[in-house]
């Protein structure tokens, strides 16, 4: 059998941690299975990097910010083959580039594209336990590339269907996923199984536990994923394409806190303007989410969005130089918001789903300031401070912990 395993950054910690991760491979390779592991960097280096580079240059090159985030993760995956070695088990631990894991070019947010195994398979026969670092790419320039933050759940799904693996496992520091973050909402269910539709959802709203491209590649290779603790033996969450428990209203509750509003004031009621704004923004890879335009009124109407935090800045530097193509009269933002929503196929056949989550908001005195609506889904943008109290509300209405 041929198994990949993912291990997030608290996971590999220190040095004990490192341990027990060697440890656990060994289990697997012990019983003849062959083992690609792969790693994030170790606790919060990932962060440490980029206000190391933040103090020296708030706005710091997208390339140069990614050539110094992949050491992170070259850092892990050299110490985890070491800590192989010491062990008596025979372990290579290779790069982006020694696989050769192609991407697009879009620094701190590309895509892969193509993944070698060669390599890989080469070490495999070898009968090496194969250490890959998460998280990062080489584009056609050569260059490296990373994926977006917890990106390394992307890297191990995209290994997985690349190698034909019979089990990819996301060892975590919870248990499996939860019905909503279990350190917001102490008493979360965790959840046996989940459909790859509700967890692209979730992942997408805000839930860190995967990486929504992860999902979003797993249900196209149909890699059948498991997420469990690196911590404890307990069995985890299996996500997969249907489930077998029935179905409740909704599967969980997802909060996004890297969420930032922007409204332009008094645009021109005709056609074209909402494609120019979002034209001009995709052309500079800024993602927006909600949308809300008003219903124009003296020749003039108001088009509101969310982006991601740290695209405020920019959006907004982009928006100001074309303010009057886009015909904006003001614009305005709002960094301290956040996105709760709740998720589940279940809620498409019941009409009471969306009053009952107002209902919950309402009672908890919590302003909305933005709604948006799917088949399996509804967001709202809320104030951040009202974050965590809207979510365990929201939790509570639906009795998820049951
Ligand atoms: P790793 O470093 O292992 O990739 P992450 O911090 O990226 O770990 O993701 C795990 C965290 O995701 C958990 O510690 C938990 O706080 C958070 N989380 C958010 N929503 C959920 C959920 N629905 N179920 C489980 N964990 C969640
Ligand atoms: N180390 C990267 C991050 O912190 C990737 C990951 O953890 O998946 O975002
Ligand atoms: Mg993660």
């Amino acid at each position: 059998m041929l198994i990949v395993k993912k291990f997030g950054g608290s996971s590999v910690a220190d040095k004990d941690r490192i341990m027990n991760v060697a440890r656990r491979c060994i289990e697997e390779y012990k019983k003849g299975h062959e083992v690609v592991v792969v790693l994030s960097a170790m606790g919060d280096t990932t962060d440490d990097l980029i206000a190391k580079a933040k103090e020296i240059n708030p706005t710091p090159p997208k390339r140069e910010m990614d050539m110094l985030l992949v050491t992170g993760e070259q850092m892990s995956v050299a110490l985890l083959s070491i800590a192989l070695d010491a062990l008596g088990v025979p372990a290579v631990a290779l790069n982006a580039f020694q696989v050769a894991m192609h991407t697009t070019s879009v620094h701190g947010n590309a895509r892969l594209k193509r993944i070698d195994t060669e390599r890989i398979q080469h070490e495999l026969d070898d009968k090496k336990i194969v250490v890959i670092t998460g998280f990062q790419g080489m584009d056609k320039y050569d260059d490296f590339t990373t994926l977006g933050r917890g990106g390394s759940d992307t890297t191990a799904v995209a290994l997985a269907a690349a190698l034909h693996a019979d089990l990819c496992e996301i060892y975590t520091d919870v248990d499996g996923v939860y019905t909503a973050d279990p350190r917001v909402v102490p008493n979360a269910r965790k959840l046996e199984e989940i459909t790859y539709d509700e967890m692209l959802d979730m992942a997408t709203l805000g839930a860190k536990v995967l990486h929504n491209r992860s999902v979003e590649l797993a249900k196209k290779y149909d890699v059948q994923l498991v997420v469990r603790s690196s911590l404890n033996e307990n069995e985890g969450t299996v996500v997969k394409e249907e489930v077998e428990v029935e179905k409740k209203l909704i599967s969980g509750v997802a909060a996004d806190k890297n969420a930032a509003r922007i409204s332009l004031i008094g645009v021109e009621d005709k056609p074209g303007i909402a494609f120019k704004v979002f034209n001009m923004l995709a052309k500079e890879n800024i993602n927006i989410d909600i949308i809300l335009q008003s219903v124009g009124r003296d020749g003039t109407k108001d088009i509101s969005f969310t982006v991601e935090k740290d695209c405020l800045d920019e959006a907004i530097q982009i928006i100001e130089k074309n303010k009057d193509k886009m015909t904006a009269q003001k614009v305005e933002s709002e960094r301290g918001v956040a996105k709760v929503s709740i998720v589940g196929a279940g809620m498409m056949t019941d009409p009471g789903v969306a009053a009952k989550m107002f209902e919950a908001l309402y009672n908890e005195g919590i302003n909305i300031k933005m709604i948006s609506t799917s088949e399996i889904r509804i967001t709202v943008l809320i104030d951040e401070l009202d974050a965590d109290r809207a979510t365990r509300a929201v939790h509570n209405a639906f009795k998820l912990e049951e």
